[in-house]
């Protein structure tokens, strides 16, 4: 093998398929893509054990990508429910799954994944490793938590969210500091207390150098876990989570020495006004490391409806640093997400995607818009339906309300603007009095 991960062969100047498929869907140079990589600014998470894969780009030079959680729970254990998930999500456009598996047969799911998945397939293995080593938290050793990220990556997995960030130091800053939510991190709150209750260092920064070895081996990128996100508008931005982001900016620079890409876990909830300079902060901190933000959800108050408050914060995020978007379902804070929550999810999330790269003139963005508004203007509704971010609602929308003149809708009927505007501008007679 002439390279190790996408970064090396990118510094060894050499162009592998990945990027020549990335370049091709980005509609960007593949030397302009290769420098970007060498650099760290795209990650390609493309793990050599994942055949099935169809590589994508992060990096906020590109389009704006969405990851879709999924995996089973104690209270919602059927492999095909979840798969099923998986495959809807695909259809729908999510470039990532991850499987946050967390009870039952976590291992052939996995395995399932990587088999037949054509998306970016993420984990975090240390929500397998309570499953796997079936014991309480504290008697899982230092060694174990190394092998399950070990096995992980020998699955196929292409990136891991694993939370470096949260050492000794950073658990006593937050300790100190009272915040209103705590650790909302699910992965980040099991660190802490596995130190809490084992007196240890967080075993992933204190042999974060294994780690490395082992994601450089495979190819696997680090996702580097923000455990002291914030989960309330009133936590945004603390002490805590600065601290961390700054040992985040740190360890990136460790991991690209050894040439394993990264991406950088972000917020959480954070108010309006504050999403744009998080964003550049971030980006200076952690050298223009792609960064992966979970929403922000922009206020606390709409349980039932977060899939819009992370939309809205997602999409002002995205237009200012952030490149690649976790989804976040209507049932978010509430349960489990069905298969409609799922798929209302991924639209929110491929909105704030779009709107965020058209506000970013990334190539081939507005020319949808124009697309769209080319069909809108012809009262071309087949080419609408077609061009629409959710074809099957759009349809079904106008199917369901049947208009007077078959080339209206309902809305306006024969007073429709842009049916008698075309009229008008073709020099026939417009009566909406008929
Ligand atoms: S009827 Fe009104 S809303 Fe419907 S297509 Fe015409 S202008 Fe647009």
């Amino acid at each position: 093998m002439l390279y190790t991960t996408q970064m090396d062969a990118a510094r060894r100047g050499i162009i592998t398929k990945q990027m020549e498929h990335v370049a091709t869907y980005e509609q960007i140079d593949v030397e302009i893509l290769r420098d970007l990589v060498a650099r760290g600014q795209v990650a390609i998470p493309a793990n050599k054990n994942h055949h099935a894969l169809t590589p994508y780009g992060i990096g906020n030079k590109l389009k704006t990508k969405i990851n879709v959680n999924l995996g089973t729970s104690r209270d919602c254990l059927d492999l095909n429910v979840e798969m099923e998930k998986v495959m809807t999500a695909v259809h729908l456009g999510a470039e990532s799954i991850m499987d946050l598996s967390s009870y039952g047969d976590t291992t052939t799911f996995r395995k399932k994944l990587t088999a037949e998945c054509p998306a970016i397939i993420g984990t975090v293995p240390i929500y397998d490793a309570v499953v796997y080593y079936n014991k309480p938290l504290k008697n899982i050793t230092s060694d174990e938590w190394m092998n399950i990220v070990r096995m992980h990556a020998e699955d196929g997995v292409d990136f891991m969210t694993i939370h470096c960030g949260i050492n000794r130091a950073t658990a006593h800053s937050f300790k100190q500091t009272h915040r209103h939510t705590n650790i909302v991190s699910r992965g980040g709150s099991m660190i802490f207390a596995w130190m809490e209750l084992t007196g240890c260092e967080n075993p992933f920064y204190e042999r974060y150098d294994e780690l490395l070895e082992i994601c450089a081996e495979y190819d696997v990128t680090l996702s580097l876990g923000d455990a002291c996100r914030p989960g309330s508008i009133h936590d945004a931005g603390d002490i805590s989570q600065i601290k961390e982001l700054v040992t985040l900016g740190e360890l990136t620079e460790r991991a690209w020495a050894k040439n394993v890409q990264v991406i950088i876990e972000g917020p959480g909830h954070m108010p309006l006004n504050q999403i744009q300079a998080n964003m550049e902060i971030q980006q200076t901190i952690c050298k223009g490391a792609p960064f992966y933000v979970l929403g922000p959800l922009v206020t606390d108050v709409a349980p039932g409806y977060d899939h819009i408050t992370a939309a809205i914060g997602g999409a002002i995020a995205a237009t200012h640093g952030a490149s690649f978007l976790c989804y976040v379902t209507p049932a978010e804070h509430l349960r489990l997400p069905t298969l409609e929550d799922v798929r209302e999810g991924i639209i929110a999330s491929k909105i704030a995607a779009h709107a965020a790269d058209v506000a970013k003139g990334i190539p081939g963005a507005t020319n949808w818009d124009y697309e769209m508004s080319e069909a809108r203007r012809n009262l071309d509704w087949e080419k609408q339906f077609d061009l629409a971010i959710d074809p099957e609602k759009a349809r079904r929308y106008r199917e369901e309300s049947t208009p007077e003149k078959e080339d209206t809708c309902t809305m306006c009927g024969k007073m429709c603007a842009m049916r008698n505007i075309n009229k008008i501008l073709r020099g026939e007679d417009v009566d909406i009095m008929e």
